[in-house]
């Protein structure tokens, strides 16, 4: 068999929905996996809808979801250009083809009079379905007409159907398809303004480009039959193969709103979500692997996804499933990485800046790995590390957990114990062990009494990142030049006992 030829086809008229992603990078397992090609073609006919803004978005979104594509806008290729906007001349092209073929002929109704017969159609209760009423003009009689009034062109069902009753194909994910003609009225392919409609455009788009399979939401489904018919009136032999994927819905079992900030890709990126998670997830709306592991790497989905294994069953998209391969994946990503995805939210929160040097990047990098196991999205890390920039003892004793230590005789002793001693040099982790044998030695105190009360004078809250790690980077963070400053370990242990001293004397 030869290499599939695939394409993702979106409309750029809004940001790429979480739904469309799934489309996207199914079509791009299919053809990795293979040795195929993915192809990335615009479909900005909708010329009032369309943006430049949404494409170059949708075209950042899947390069951030590491879903780049062999042939297509911004890529070239030979089957271009690869905007329909840029095809006019094609669809043109092939719909006088049709017409000549005696498949398609020119309609002259009148929008108001499509929509009388649509009332009336209506009001009998009947579906909507174009009467016919131009396809009895005569051939040489349309021609004349067509020099002086405005015409669209519409496919001649009766005559592509060749007499069948049904329209039958076999989808790689529904089965067996079998669509009755009666319920398809001839539908436009040109419209009066020269404009392709979608089930024209992408036919003849997918001839030109040589897709092999088209694999696409099952919104499609019904679309497909009004497809053959072209592609057969087009006097072409062999079809691409159809594969379409469920419904995506949310956890309640209703559909996912495109409307939702949190339905597209954009918003997981802005919160910082590693894209190995949401493509993790993304691979999953639909699909499993035989030996139904969830956590899975890019270069594992890529090894087993097979479109056979795509099931009909709507597949439910949940922020907290996805949350929870999130914290896993970011748990492997490296320091420079991650760095880098916590830049974003640490300079809106002032504590960051772009510009800052090698070494303040080494720092971020050490932050970042340290908070990455309990975090699913780098947003998060703001609140979690905000007790590094934003120090003081007030902050700290708002917490009734710190009040309740900072209480316990025992516990004030070991602080006191260790601000006398940090005073010296600043901690590096040898140090800190040292350091802490002594306040163990002094106090006579160990474990979680040692410990807690010290992450409670030194960082303000009761649970975080591990002291031996947590407390260098403290210090490593005091002595660099930040926009949002770090106190020492020192400072935050004689402010919090001159704040709480004074309030034990009044
Ligand atoms: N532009 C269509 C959409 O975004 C493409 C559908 C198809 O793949 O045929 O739904």
């Amino acid at each position: 068999m030869s290499a599939p030829r695939v394409r993702f086809a979106p409309s750029p008229t809004g940001d790429l929905h979480v739904g469309n992603a799934r489309t996207a990078l199914f079509n791009w397992l299919h053809a990795r996996g293979r040795g195929g090609t993915f192809i990335l073609r615009i479909e900005d006919t909708d010329a009032a809808r369309s943006l430049p803004e949404h494409e170059t978005g949708l075209m950042e979104d899947l390069r951030w979801l590491g879903l780049g594509w062999d042939e297509g806008v911004d890529e070239g290729g030979d089957a271009g250009p690869y905007r329909q906007s840029e095809r006019l001349e094609l669809y043109r092209g092939k719909a006088e083809e049709l017409i000549e073929r005696g498949f398609a002929y020119p309609c002259f109704c009148s929008l108001e009079r499509l929509e009388e017969e649509r009332a009336a159609q209506r009001e009998a209760g009947l579906v909507s379905l174009y009467s016919g009423r131009c396809r009895a003009i005569p051939g040489h009689e349309a021609a004349r007409r067509r020099a002086g009034e405005p015409a669209a062109i519409r496919f001649n069902v009766a005559a592509g159907a060749g007499g069948a009753a049904a329209v039958n194909f076999e989808d790689r994910v529904h089965g067996a398809v079998r669509f009755p003609v009666t319920q398809i009225g001839d539908f436009v392919v040109l419209r009066r303004d020269a404009r392709p409609s979608y089930n024209f455009a992408v036919v003849v788009d997918d001839l030109q480009m040589r897709v092999t399979h088209v694999i696409r939401g099952d919104d499609h489904l019904s679309n497909t039959p009004r497809q053959i018919l072209v592609y057969r009136a087009l006097g072409v032999a062999s079809l691409p193969e159809f594969a379409h994927l469920p419904l995506i819905v949310g956890p309640g079992g209703s559909p996912l709103s495109k409307r939702e900030g949190a339905a597209t890709v954009a918003w997981f990126r802005r919160q910082g979500y590693p894209p190995e998670a949401l493509l993790n997830h993304l691979a999953l709306l639909g699909w499993s692997p035989a030996d139904g592991q969830e956590f899975l790497t890019r270069e594992e989905i890529v090894a087993r996804f097979d479109l056979a294994r795509v099931s009909r069953a709507p597949a439910i998209f949940d922020v907290q499933k996805l949350d929870a391969l999130a914290a896993r994946h970011m748990a492997r990503l490296p320091g420079p990485r991650l760095a880098a995805m916590a830049a974003g939210p640490l300079e809106e929160a002032g504590w960051w800046d772009h510009a800052a040097g090698p070494e303040a990047w080494e720092w971020a990098g050490r932050l970042a790995l340290l908070f990455a196991e309990r975090l699913s999205r780098m947003a998060d890390l703001v609140k979690e590390a905000a007790f590094l920039f934003e120090f003081s003892p007030q902050r700290s004793l708002a917490d009734i957990q710190v009040r309740k230590a900072l209480s316990d005789p025992g516990s004030r002793r070991v602080i006191e114990a260790l601000a006398r001693r940090l005073a010296g040099e600043p901690l590096n982790a040898p140090r800190f062990q040292a350091l802490a044998e002594d306040v163990r030695r002094e106090c006579g105190v160990k474990g979680r009494d040692l410990y807690h009360p010290i992450r409670i004078a030194l960082t303000g809250t009761a649970s975080g990142p591990e002291l031996v790690r947590l407390l260098p980077l403290i210090e490593d963070g005091s002595r660099l030049k930040l926009r949002g400053r770090v106190a020492s370990c020192a400072e935050r242990a004689r402010a919090l006992l001159a704040a709480t001293g004074s309030e034990g004397r009044s």
